[in-house]
């Protein structure tokens, strides 16, 4: 299978050349021909499968053949849920669209930043827009920019457009659509409420389900290290020097922990940024490009701040802190091992969060090894009385507002760390399995 055969223009190949794509991937190889037909697309594929491409090549061919609105219109519009993603997708649009006889317009469009630029941008519509969806909703309410001549909608990473909340932005949004449109729907994960998002929006999708397959699965060594957590940034730095990773992602649970392990790192000599949402959007993008441009070698991340981050060549991320959910976990991991390089992903795991870990794993079907690295054994044990949990990924009793949110298709929102502290019988890493 090459591009050639795809149906792309000659400008649009000669981009894809250019950035040394020599075979489509699945699903690139599944959508480009079904979005160019102009078909509805329902995507089940995996972080870093190069689903930017499957969806920014044919997007811009189906623009270039039809004639450029006037006025505040946008053309394609395509809701990310963070800023990055937001960025590095109108990124890609600009690079694959270099070639085109003429022009096309991209703007991309995120809160945190003052809106009037965004409106100034917007005068004259855009071909290709790129939102998250509160800033996007700001500038209809500013009458910056109508959707009502809309031809293409693309929901990326819509898992986690609904993670964050952002179910009745969407709403509104796709109420402002007109009825005849072209949907394209990318999810890593599929749980009840993104399912229902996807029936209620597609029409006839052409499904392309991208399996975990060798081929396209992120090759990733995935590793559980016991530790005591007062001892994870002495580990970290040990695995760091041991290794001699030269560029590790980091995930931490708060916005304080991402600057308290990058100080304790840089103290030890070891370069290391943090990147989280209380940062000025200036100062996320830089420390991005600092870590990209290999100035600093260790980011500190937290969830929302690493969500869609492309870094090429990222060989390893550590979970410090470990992710609330086993979707989180998807995601995290899928930072790295991208587009066919093999990747590592290490866990740290202590008492406390040992049950929430074999939760995880229980979702994906893992049963990892458990490691200790000599000078870090763990001494921690926790006097719990509580079994070990067998239902929800949190290790922790149900709120009557996670039930809600369950019953109704979405994830539970509150309580991070999964309680196993109560006082009785002593807790010995115990096995689900
Ligand atoms: P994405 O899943 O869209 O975030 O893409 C992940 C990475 O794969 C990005 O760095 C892309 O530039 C790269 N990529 C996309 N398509 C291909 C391809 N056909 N061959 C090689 N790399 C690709």
């Amino acid at each position: 299978m090459s591009f050639l055969s795809l149906g792309l223009s000659e400008p649009l190949l000669r981009a894809v050349t250019e950035r040394k794509y020599s075979v489509p991937t699945p699903v690139q190889a599944a959508a480009i021909p079904a979005v160019l037909r102009g078909r509805d697309v329902w995507a089940s594929a995996q972080t870093g499968s190069g689903k930017t491409a499957a969806f920014a090549l044919p997007i811009l061919q189906l623009l270039a053949a039809g004639p450029r609105e006037r006025g505040r219109f946008a053309r394609a519009l395509i809701l990310a849920p963070t800023r990055e993603l937001a960025a590095q997708i109108g990124e890609s649009f600009r690079l694959y669209a270099r070639h085109l006889p003429s022009p096309s317009k991209t703007l991309v469009v995120y809160g945190g930043v003052s809106i009037n630029p965004q409106m100034m941008a917007l005068g004259g519509g855009a071909d290709v827009l790129v939102a998250t969806p509160g800033r996007l909703l700001d500038l209809i309410d500013h009458n910056a920019v109508s959707l009502s001549a809309l031809q293409v909608l693309v929901l990326d990473e819509a898992d986690r457009l609904l993670d964050l909340g952002f179910t009745d932005e969407l709403a509104r949004i796709i109420a402002l659509l007109p009825a005849r449109r072209q949907n394209l729907f990318f999810s890593a994960t599929f749980p009840p409420a993104v399912q229902q998002l996807a029936e209620n929006l597609l029409r006839d999708p052409v499904r392309i389900d991208v399996p975990a397959e060798p081929a396209t699965a992120p090759d990733i060594v995935q590793r559980a290290i016991e530790v005591d957590p007062p001892r994870r940034t002495q580990l970290l730095r040990h695995l760091i020097e041991e290794n001699q990773w030269t560029r590790v992602l980091v995930f931490v649970a708060t916005k304080y922990a991402t600057e308290h392990v990058a100080e304790k790192l840089r103290k030890a000599g070891i370069a290391a940024t943090a990147l989280h949402g209380e940062l000025s959007q200036g100062a996320r993008m830089q420390a991005l490009a600092d870590f990209k441009a290999s100035k600093v070698r260790v980011l500190l991340a937290t969830d929302l701040a690493a969500r869609g981050l492309d870094v090429v060549d990222l060989p390893v991320v550590v979970n410090f802190d470990l992710p609330r959910s086993a979707v989180d976990y998807t995601h995290r991991i899928g930072r790295t091992g991208r587009a066919g390089a093999s990747g590592v992903a290490v866990n740290f795991v202590s008492a406390g969060t040992h049950a929430h870990f074999l939760l995880i794993e229980k979702r994906h079907g893992l049963d990892l090894p458990r490691e200790q690295i000599g000078g870090f054994e763990p001494v921690e044990t926790v006097e719990t009385d509580v079994p070990p949990p067998t239902g929800g990924i949190k290790g922790r009793r149900k709120s009557k507002k996670d039930k809600l949110r369950e019953a109704a298709g979405q994830p539970p929102t509150s309580g991070a760390q999964p309680a196993a502290a109560a006082p009785g019988k002593k807790f010995s890493w115990p096995r689900l399995r």
